[in-house]
């Protein structure tokens, strides 16, 4: 857990006159597990947005393996290759079946063999149980199947480093467990690294090597996931895990 994969210094985001990122400082290191938590509105997707091109910053500097990212078009669009993302809503094409929305990036975009990615696609989908369902459209999965296809689909880019927002938060509660498996499984197994905003504080604790707990877009602490969970540094992490429980 040495080479340093992402780095942020003194991030600022404003959404027009509004600021709601401040001076956001962090590294992220390959294989390491962040966890972001904090309340709702206190700037967790945003922070992960502008990590991915979605969304600009008005000051500071991304590092993408120690070289500063240029905001620009052209190389958000490499980079979002590097760094996957998985949403709360499934945000699947409705119009293509599973395999179709799991090749179409690798295949169009990467320019990647369509045999070799289908291999691939079929290989992660045995891995989440859903090899069933290449042919099936969205509409005949369940949430939790739909996020399941949304992890694949990611990861079939070969992504350096996987963003997760929330995946579980709009699902039946008996799905909840399943999504959380794989995702547990990428860093147990594969060693992926992550960025993880859950509202599932048992998974936090479990999964996280390194937790920021953030607040009206600051970061208020920044402490190891053992730690974290069992002796918060600040009141205000303390009392947002008691909130939670
Ligand atoms: P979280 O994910 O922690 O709930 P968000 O990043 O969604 O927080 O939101 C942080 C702040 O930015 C909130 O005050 C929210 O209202 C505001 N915000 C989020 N998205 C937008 C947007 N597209 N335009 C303007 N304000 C936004
Ligand atoms: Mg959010």
């Amino acid at each position: 857990m040495t080479e340093e994969i992402l780095k942020v210094e003194h991030l600022n985001k404003f959404y027009g006159k509004r600021q709601v990122l401040f001076d956001i400082n962090f590294d992220l290191k390959k294989g390491e597990v962040l966890t972001l938590l904090g309340p709702s509105g206190s700037g967790k997707s945003t922070l992960l947005e502008t990590l991915n091109g979605l969304e600009d910053y008005q000051g500071g500097s991304i590092y993408f393996h120690g070289k500063k990212i240029n905001p620009t078009p052209k190389e958000w669009q490499l980079l979002r290759q590097k760094i996957g993302m998985v949403f709360q809503s499934y945000d699947l094409f409705p119009n293509l079946t599973v395999m179709e929305n799991i090749l179409l990036a690798p295949v169009k975009v990467q320019k990647r063999n369509e045999d070799e990615v289908k291999k691939e696609a079929l290989d992660l989908l045995k891995r989440v149980e859903l090899d069933q369902y290449v042919d099936a459209y969205p509409r005949e999965l369940s949430g939790g199947q739909k996020q399941r296809i949304a992890i694949v689909r990611a990861l079939a880019m070969h992504p350096e480093v996987m963003l997760f927002d929330e995946v579980t938060a709009s699902l039946d509660p008996e799905m909840v467990r399943g999504v959380l498996k794989i995702i547990q499984a990428l860093s147990d197994k594969d060693h992926m690294t992550m960025i993880i905003v859950t509202h599932e504080m048992n998974f936090a604790a479990k999964i996280a090597d390194e937790v920021l707990f953030l607040e009206n877009g600051k970061i208020v602490e920044d402490t190891p996931g053992e730690e974290f969970f069992a002796n918060p540094k600040t009141d205000r992490a303390r009392a947002f895990l008691e909130s939670m429980d």
